[in-house]
C-alpha cells in the first residue's frame, strides 16, 4: 500500500519529552520559539500561533471588525473550513470562479463578485501553489479590501519571490496531513503590528494582562506540546519541500502526454510546495475519474478527491442567506475531474514508478 500521506514527527520526540517533563505544557516558551521560526517562513515580523487553521481564518476575520452583512469573496473550490470560518465570523460568503491553470481564484472573475458590502478578498492557495497575487493584490487595493490568505496548504510557497502569508493576514494549518504539522494547529502571519497585537489579545480571552480584558475574546491558544512537535519540522521545511518537488517532477515526467490526463502546472514566477499533486481526468479518458480512483485503490495506491463538489454545494448551506451561491462552471468541472496522487516526501523511486505505471495502465497508455 502506498498511502496518500505519511506523518513523520519522530524528530520531535526529544523536544516533546522536554515539554512534558517540565510540567509547563500549555502555551509558553515553545510556542514563542515556534512563532519566531514561523515568521521567517512568511517573511513577516509576526506569527501568531493558534489551535488550528480554521481558527486562524476566524480570528483573522474577527480582528478586521466585520459587521453583519459584510462580505468575503473567496474560492468555491476549497476545503469547507474556508467557508465555515467566514460564517463563524458572522460574514457573508460570495464566490468567484477559479482558473483551471492553478485551481485558484481567477482574477478576471473576481470583480463580478464584488458588491458595496465586500470587505475582504480571501484567496486560497490550493494544493501548494499561490493564487495570482500579481493581479489579486491590485484588485483588493482598488476596492479597499483587506486580504486574508488561506495559505493552509501553501507553507513555503512563493509568488515572484514573495512568500505565502506575507500579503495581509496569512492563515496556515498545521493539521496532521499538511506539509508541516503540530497534530492540530494553525498560525496567522502579518506585517501589521496592530493586527498582530489584536490577534494575540483575542486568542487569550481578550486579555492583555491578568484580568485586564480588552475585548470579548476566545481561547485559540496552541500548547507547548504541539509547538514542540512543529519546531523540528520547521527546521526541515526546505528538505521536505524539495522532496515533494522532486516527486512531483518525477510524476509529471512519467504522466505527461497520457491521453485523458492533464498533469498539474507550475505557473511562471511561482514556487509550488506540492501539498497535493492533482491531475485532471478529462472527458477523452477511457475511464471516468471515479473509476480510475477505485482501480488505484484496488492496486494499493492511495489517492484522494480534493474536492468532489464546490464548497457551497451542500444541503446545510442551501438556505443559508450568508452563503451566496453563484455560477462557477470551471470549479464544477474541476471538481468532477480532479484526482490527487501521492507526492509525500517519504515516497521511494520504486513507489513513484509503481504509481506512474498503475495510472498509465488504467488509462491504457
Ligand atoms: C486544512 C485546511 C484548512 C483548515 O485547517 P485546520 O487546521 O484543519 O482547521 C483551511 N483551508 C484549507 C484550504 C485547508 O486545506
Amino acid at each position: 500500500m502506498i498511502p496518500i500521506t505519511v506523518v513523520d514527527v519522530a524528530a520531535a520526540e526529544e523536544l516533546v519529552l522536554q515539554v512534558l517533563r517540565s510540567g509547563a505544557i500549555a502555551q509558553g516558551p515553545m510556542v514563542k520559539r515556534f512563532e519566531d521560526a514561523f515568521s521567517g517562513v512568511a517573511g513577516v515580523p509576526h506569527a501568531v500561533a493558534v489551535n488550528n487553521g480554521t481558527t486562524a481564518l476566524v480570528a483573522s476575520l474577527q480582528v478586521l471588525d466585520l459587521q453583519p452583512g459584510d462580505e468575503v469573496v473567496t474560492s468555491p473550490f476549497t476545503f469547507v473550513a474556508t467557508l465555515n470560518a467566514i460564517l463563524e465570523a458572522g460574514a457573508t460568503a460570495r464566490f468567484a470562479d477559479i482558473s483551471d491553470e492553478d485551481f485558484n481564484l481567477d482574477p478576471a472573475k473576481v470583480e463580478a463578485a464584488l458588491t458595496d458590502r465586500t470587505k475582504v478578498l480571501m484567496p486560497v492557495h490550493l494544493y501548494g501553489q499561490m493564487a495570482d497575487m500579481g493581479r489579486l493584490v491590485p484588485l483588493a487595493q482598488q476596492h479597499g479590501l483587506a486580504l486574508v490568505e488561506d495559505a493552509a496548504q501553501a507553507v513555503g510557497a512563493t509568488f515572484e519571490g514573495r512568500p505565502a502569508g506575507s500579503y495581509g493576514l496569512g492563515c496556515f494549518s498545521l493539521y496532521a496531513t499538511k506539509n508541516i504539522t503540530t497534530a492540530e494547529g494553525g498560525v496567522i502571519t502579518t506585517a501589521d503590528d496592530t493586527l498582530a497585537d489584536r490577534l494575540r489579545v483575542l486568542r487569550n480571552q481578550g486579555m492583555r494582562q491578568r484580568y485586564q480584558y480588552e475585548v470579548a475574546g476566545h481561547n485559540y491558544r496552541m500548547t507547548d506540546v504541539h509547538a514542540a512537535i512543529g519546531i523540528p519540522q520547521l527546521e526541515q521545511l526546505a528538505t521536505i519541500t524539495e522532496a515533494r518537488q522532486r516527486n512531483a517532477e518525477a510524476l509529471t515526467k512519467g504522466l505527461d502526454g497520457v491521453k485523458g490526463l492533464r498533469t498539474p502546472r507550475v505557473l511562471p514566477g511561482r514556487t509550488h510546495v506540492w501539498h497535493q499533486y492533482t491531475v485532471l481526468i478529462t472527458d477523452d479518458a477511457p475511464v471516468s475519474r471515479d473509476e480510475l480512483a477505485a482501480k488505484l485503490t484496488e492496486k494499493g495506491i492511495g489517492n484522494g478527491i480534493y474536492y468532489p463538489k464546490t464548497v457551497f454545494d451542500y444541503d446545510c448551506y442551501r438556505d443559508n442567506p450568508n452563503v451566496v451561491a453563484s455560477e462557477v462552471p470551471v470549479a464544477e468541472r474541476v471538481a468532477r475531474q480532479a484526482l490527487s496522487l501521492p507526492v509525500h516526501p517519504k515516497l521511494t523511486g520504486a513507489e513513484l514508478d509503481t504509481i506512474i505505471g498503475a495510472v498509465r495502465e488504467v488509462l491504457g497508455a
